[in-house]
């Protein structure tokens, strides 16, 4: 069990029904420009946050779809049947692993992004700041351990 100091963050749908809660801080931030996350987030580009999966906890009604990304690994998407909202996926080129919409934990102070992936679809008018961000047009990047993670 997480003491006290242990950094507890819930991500929610929309409507409430589903949520997510993510015990101490996410081993990765990223923003994803390709095709596929915008059309999940229905916006220009996609944040997302990534726990251990023993660190998120999911409770609520919920759906999945499986699609296949560019990588030819399944991505599976865990969503409210209700309003829609996707409140947590996972992809199996990286298990164990579970990522999280930055935006769906309505928290403008949340860690900023160290990743920006897929640049080669990102909109002319969007830009990622900060020193430490690593950009890639890659369909990977490595990680802190040097894997390539999707
Ligand atoms: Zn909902
Ligand atoms: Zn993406």
């Amino acid at each position: 069990m997480p003491d006290a100091s242990t950094t507890v963050r819930t991500a929610t749908c929309r409507c409430g029904a589903l949520q997510a809660r993510c015990v101490g801080e996410p081993v990765r931030v990223s923003v994803c420009h390709c095709l596929a996350c915008q059309q999940r987030s229905g916006s220009a580009f996609a944040a997302q946050a990534r726990w251990p999966e023993e660190d998120v906890t999911l409770s609520g009604d919920s759906r999945t779809w499986v699609r296949i990304a560019d990588s030819g690994h399944r991505a599976t998407y865990t969503f409210c049947p209700t309003c829609g909202s996707t409140i947590a996926y996972v992809i199996e080129g990286w298990p164990g692993v579970v990522a999280i919409p930055v935006g769906a934990f309505a928290d403008p102070d949340f860690p900023a992004p160290r990743y920006s992936v897929y640049e080669h679809r990102k909109h002319d008018w969007a830009e990622i700041r900060g020193e430490d961000v690593r950009h890639s047009s890659d369909t990977r990047i490595p990680g802190k351990d040097g894997k390539l993670i999707p």
